[in-house]
């Protein structure tokens, strides 16, 4: 049944944190620095908490989250549960009710909890969950050529197929610059 998937939740910033450090988190990225803090900047106290001694594990977590999609994008559920559950294992959620504005918010962590240790536990319970939910084949891996950027597809029908709509377009004008080479025409 075809449904519109929202990534709205603070659970589900996790799918796109883990998205964001897989794609642009690479050991051999620059600047690792400005990455980190340009994908925690969603949640201020995370940005406020963010030193660069923890640049090593953030590196660490996108590997790791790199092999467990790359499980999900080859269907070996088997293989990514597994490295999810040693991940839960190690560090645990640990939900937590603070106010904030005069108003009660549930938090996946104390504000005081270890930055790194709180996203390894953060995004392996979000993928975890689109495990648990049958939401497995929304992973995708872009088709444009060159690219491989991943993406999780919140579409209607489920078909996305580029990561952004320049690898789109530049795809449909490859197929089509080709179509008219092999058609004789220039
Ligand atoms: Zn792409």
């Amino acid at each position: 049944m075809a449904r519109q998937i929202y990534l709205d939740s603070y659970g589900d910033a996790g799918v796109i944190v883990s998205l964001r450090l897989v794609n642009e988190l690479a050991p051999s990225a620059e600047r690792h620095r400005d990455i980190v803090a340009s994908i925690l900047a969603f949640d201020p106290s995370s940005l406020a908490a963010f030193r660069r001694q923890q640049i090593p594990g953030f590196v660490s977590l996108s590997m790791r989250l790199r092999g467990v999609i790359h499980h999900l994008l080859e269907e070996d559920l088997e293989a990514a549960a597994g490295v999810l559950n040693e991940m839960l294992a190690e560090h645990p959620a640990h939900p937590h009710l603070a106010k904030e504005d005069g108003r009660w918010r549930l938090h996946h962590h104390p504000a005081d909890a270890q930055l790194v240790p709180m996203y390894v536990s953060i995004c392996a319970e979000a993928l975890a969950r689109m495990i648990g939910e049958g939401l497995v084949d929304r992973f995708g891996r872009c088709e444009a050529k060159g690219c491989d950027i991943l993406f999780f597809d919140t579409s209607k029908n489920g078909t996305r197929r580029f990561c952004s709509t320049t690898c789109q377009s530049r795809t449909k004008t490859a197929v089509f610059r080709q179509r008219q080479r092999a058609s004789g025409r220039s």
